[in-house]
C-alpha cells in the first residue's frame, strides 16, 4: 500500500442536513492514523456548514475541498463564486478541470489555468483532473492528450503543491477501471512531464479516479507513482466510504 490520500467527491448529491448525518456516522467509525489526508468535497452550501462545524476540531487528518471556483477575480459573473469566498470559509483544497465540467459546461484547459492561478495565489491547493475519452484510448492519444491538459493548466503558474488526479474519462461513474499497468504507465508519463514542468516529486501527488470501488481498490493501489485515489460514487455512504479509507 502506498497511497494515502483519499478525495471524496459528492457532486450534486448530498444536502447540508445529509451531510450532517453522513459526518455524525462516519466520525463514529473514523479512527485517526498518522499518515492519511482525507478530504472531502460537498457541495458549496455544505462545504461552507460543514468547514466550520465543531465535529471536525479534533480530526486533524480531514480536510475540505470546493468542487470547483470561478476564474474571474469577482465582479458581474450571475451564479459563479470566487476564491476569495472559498478562502474565507477557510478551505484548504479546490477540484479543477474535472472531466464533468469540462464535457458538460465546455471548460477549457485555459479556463482551468486561470483557476489554477488564482487558488495558488490564494494558498488554495489545487486538485487538477486530467484523463482521455474512451475515444482518445481507442486512438492511442491518451498520453497525448494528458501532456497537453498538464502543459495548458499549468501554463506560467509557480511551481507549488498540487494534487493531479488521473481519470480516465471512460471510468468515471461506469464501474470500468483501467487495469494498473495502463495506470502505472500513465503516471510515469505524468510524473516525468510534471518534472520537465519544473515539479520536484515532493511537489506533487498523483491520484486515480474513475469507479474506484472496496474491491478494485488494493488492486489498482499497485500502480506505480500512486499517492491515492479521487472517488465518487463510493464516498456517498459513510460506511462504505470509511471501508475504502481505512483499509
Ligand atoms: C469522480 O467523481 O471523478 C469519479 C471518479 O467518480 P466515480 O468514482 O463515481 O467514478
Amino acid at each position: 500500500m502506498n497511497s494515502n490520500i483519499y478525495i471524496a467527491n459528492w457532486k450534486m448529491n448530498i444536502t447540508s442536513k445529509e451531510a450532517n448525518s453522513f459526518f455524525n456516522k462516519f466520525l463514529s467509525l473514523h479512527q485517526r492514523s498518522s499518515d492519511r489526508k482525507i478530504i472531502f468535497c460537498p457541495s458549496f452550501t455544505t462545504l461552507a456548514t460543514s468547514v466550520q462545524s465543531a465535529l471536525f476540531n479534533d480530526s486533524n487528518e480531514i480536510y475540505f475541498g470546493a468542487q470547483n471556483v470561478s476564474d474571474k477575480k469577482s465582479g458581474a459573473h450571475t451564479g459563479e463564486i470566487s476564491v476569495s469566498m472559498l478562502k474565507e470559509i477557510g478551505i484548504d483544497y479546490c477540484i479543477v478541470g474535472h472531466s464533468e465540467r469540462r464535457a458538460i459546461y465546455s471548460e477549457s484547459s485555459e479556463v482551468v489555468n486561470n483557476k489554477i492561478k488564482l487558488l495558488i495565489e490564494n494558498k488554495i491547493k489545487p486538485i487538477l483532473c486530467i484523463g482521455e475519452t474512451l475515444e482518445q484510448r481507442e486512438n492511442n492519444n491518451s498520453d497525448e492528450v494528458v501532456l497537453e491538459q498538464l502543459s495548458v493548466c499549468l501554463k506560467e503558474i509557480p511551481t507549488s503543491e498540487i494534487i493531479i488526479a488521473y481519470e480516465p474519462v471512460w471510468a468515471i461513474g461506469t464501474g470500468k477501471n483501467a487495469n494498473v499497468s495502463d495506470i502505472s504507465a500513465m503516471n510515469t508519463v505524468i510524473k516525468n512531464h510534471m518534472n520537465k514542468l519544473g515539479y520536484i516529486d515532493e511537489q506533487f501527488y498523483i491520484l486515480y479516479g474513475g469507479s474506484v470501488n472496496i474491491s478494485n481498490l488494493s488492486i489498482i493501489d499497485k500502480a506505480s507513482f500512486l499517492s491515492g485515489f479521487l472517488i465518487g460514487g463510493a464516498s456517498l455512504e459513510p460506511e462504505n466510504f470509511w471501508n475504502i479509507v481505512k483499509r
